[in-house]
């Protein structure tokens, strides 16, 4: 996902990639891609920066919190970041902005794309607002069907009035 600093100098570059759900580029980013990732991003130079901006579109896969089952959910977001020559100092600039290297004669999106993608994908899902999710006792799916088990009851506050004898 390069885009070449020349081409910049001269305006906009436009940038249209698809990205497999399998590529390294996922490799430990503990997201699971049902979709490629198609990007479609613009980047120009913004003083001594380049400034992208753009659309990340994919379908993210998630276990539902409650009964697991998978969910498939829709990813469709704008984003922008910057590039901007960074001093060692400013190694820790946080957020949409991004080292430009000071040398070479490209400049490489993918770990920006990677971490805006990162930063947008859901963490937690639910197959539906009514999941019943799962017997925490016998992991049966209470979506499909009853189990045998007995919901553990809260005491009762009368409770204790069963073993009271009255005379
Ligand atoms: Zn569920
Ligand atoms: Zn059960």
């Amino acid at each position: 996902m390069k885009v070449s600093l020349a081409a910049l100098d001269r305006g906009e570059v436009q940038l249209r990639e698809q990205i497999a759900p399998d590529d390294p580029m996922w490799q430990g980013a503990g997201v699971d891609l049902a979709a490629p990732l198609d990007v479609e991003l613009a980047a120009r130079s913004v003083g001594e920066g380049v400034f992208v901006r753009g659309r990340l579109r994919t379908t993210v896969r998630l276990a539902c919190r409650r009964c697991l089952t998978s969910v498939d959910n829709v990813l469709d977001e704008e984003v922008d970041f910057f590039f901007e020559p960074l001093t060692e100092e400013d190694e820790e600039a946080e957020g949409e902005v991004y080292p430009l290297p000071a040398r070479g004669d490209e400049l490489d999106l993918a770990e920006a794309v990677r971490e805006q993608l990162l930063l947008r994908a859901p963490e937690f899902a639910l197959c539906s607002e009514e999941c019943r999710g799962l017997c925490p006792q016998c992991g049966t799916d209470l979506n499909t069907g009853e189990c045998e088990c007995v919901p553990e009851q809260a005491e009762s506050p009368w409770g204790a009035l069963k073993n009271v004898k009255f005379d």
